[in-house]
């Protein structure tokens, strides 16, 4: 079946599946192994030589993973995908794929807490610096920041946690003036909200652990990438390293450009960080995250009809000194909200608490269907006070670098009946005043 012309919601069920090829079952299955025979020794030669597709090992490759991968990457328009065991490996291998002969990443403040620590603490001890920049959106101040052994430029299409929205298709042109990439984390968005290849991405990396798969069960990260870049342009000459190991059936020694034209990154990751890192995605996981993409329009679609309504009601509570979600009236991202994200800006906001810490610990521990944890994009909604949890691993100073307030509680909205998340949330703002000492609201502790 030619999947060219599909739309998205049948590829979302359908794509990267052939059926003839796994004895005709309707679900995709799992294929749970470690190796495949090789059948032959003729075959073998070909296998390890490139001249027939295949898998052989279920560290690099495996039929149910692959599965998702194709399907992701039609979801996105993208060349080439690599399933990684969770998103944190997606970043990592992504961006030691592209500094790992050491230089810079110039991204921004506005990222999630693991990726922002793991940038400050191990980055830098395998010879990769990080440049945090806030004005990302401005072009002109961006190329600024762009030094000669800067390799790429990361962002989050919407951040985590306080949804800023990053004009992609800016970002990506003055990357591509200085021949680096743009690569971003669109997790918060899904492909269903956004296609950040569309406008300029050459890296697209998602947590699937979140609203991807949707139910909160797996943790699991994809890499795509455009197939468009120019990795031959003289700042990544890793990528034209002849290897042995890519060797033709006369042991010629070829490098991965050469090789894998169309989806040189994704295959250099699976080969070089996948095979001797090993963050391989399971066959049941993946599985898992087939079931999940499934429903992923559906899911998000309410979901972001949920989130409306639940801001909706917590724009008229006095207990709610701001909302950060770029679709609202005078959010400064609104514009961009408008351009980059017109079925809805995810499931994802914050609010600030109008209160003291006592008053949001006894509002969260209130709370009897919202659950407090620390994921996004689950069915189920969620709720949590980032600045000590999420993003507990930010210093004082860093906290202020990304504008997260102390009073901030981040909230993903799920599948419930919206209403019923609404009474949650009124009965525990009800609690939190019948306890406050002063039945007033104390602004004046408040920070902003
Ligand atoms: C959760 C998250 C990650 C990390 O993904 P894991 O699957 O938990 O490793 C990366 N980026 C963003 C935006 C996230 O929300």
């Amino acid at each position: 079946m030619s999947q060219k012309n599909l739309k998205f919601d049948t590829l979302k069920v359908r794509g990267g599946y052939d059926s003839s090829r796994h004895n005709h079952s309707v679900s995709v299955p799992i294929y749970e192994t470690a190796a495949f025979d090789l059948g032959s020794t003729d075959r073998a030669k070909r296998l390890f030589s490139f001249t027939e597709p295949g898998f052989i090992y279920t560290r690099l490759s495996n039929p149910t993973v692959e599965v998702l991968e194709q399907r992701v990457a039609q979801l996105d328009g993208a060349s080439g995908a690599v399933a990684v065991s969770s998103g944190m490996a997606a970043i990592t291998y992504t961006l030691f794929n592209l500094a790992e002969n050491g230089g810079r990443i110039l991204t921004t403040p506005y990222l999630y807490g693991g990726t922002l620590d793991g940038f400050k603490k191990l980055y830098p001890k395998f010879g990769i610096s990080i440049d945090r920049f806030k004005d990302f959106n401005n072009p002109e101040a961006l190329a600024k920041e762009i030094k000669p052994d800067t390799r790429a430029v990361f962002v989050e299409s919407i951040s985590n946690p306080n949804t800023s929205v990053t004009d992609i298709e800016k970002i990506a042109e003055v990357a591509h003036e200085h021949d680096i990439p743009l690569v971003v984390d669109n997790t918060f968005a899904t492909p269903y909200l956004l296609n950040p290849i569309k406008y300029g991405a050459d890296i697209v990396i998602y947590s699937a652990t979140k609203a991807l798969n949707g139910h909160g069960n797996i943790i699991a990260g994809i890499i795509l990438e455009s197939g468009k870049f120019n990795w031959a342009n003289g700042k990544f000459n890793h990528f034209l390293e002849p290897y042995y190991t890519l060797r033709d059936e006369n042991d010629r020694y070829r490098n991965f450009l050469e090789l894998f034209p169309d989806f040189p990154f994704t295959t250099r990751i699976r080969m070089n960080y996948l095979n001797y890192f090993g963050s391989s995605l399971s066959p049941f996981d993946a599985y898992l995250a087939l079931i999940g993409l499934e429903t992923l329009s559906e899911r998000v679609k309410k979901q972001v009809e949920n989130t409306e309504k639940v801001i909706g009601y917590l724009e008229k509570n006095d207990r709610v000194s701001w909302i950060k979600y770029p679709n609202l009236k005078n959010n400064s991202y609104k514009k961009l909200a408008e351009k980059y994200l017109p079925r809805g800006a995810g499931s994802v906001f914050t609010f600030g608490f109008k209160g003291t810490d006592s008053e949001i610990d006894k509002f969260l521990n209130s709370l009897e269907l919202f659950s407090y944890h620390t994921n996004v994009g689950d069915s189920r909604s969620l709720i949590v006070n980032s600045p000590k949890t999420t993003h507990s691993e930010l210093t004082p100073e860093e906290k202020k670098l990304s504008d997260l307030l102390p009073n901030t509680i981040r909230v993903s909205i799920g599948l419930e009946d919206a209403g019923d998340l609404i009474d949650d949330l009124e009965q525990a703002f009800k609690k939190v005043s019948e306890t406050s000492e002063t039945r007033e609201i104390r602004s004046k502790e408040v920070i902003r």
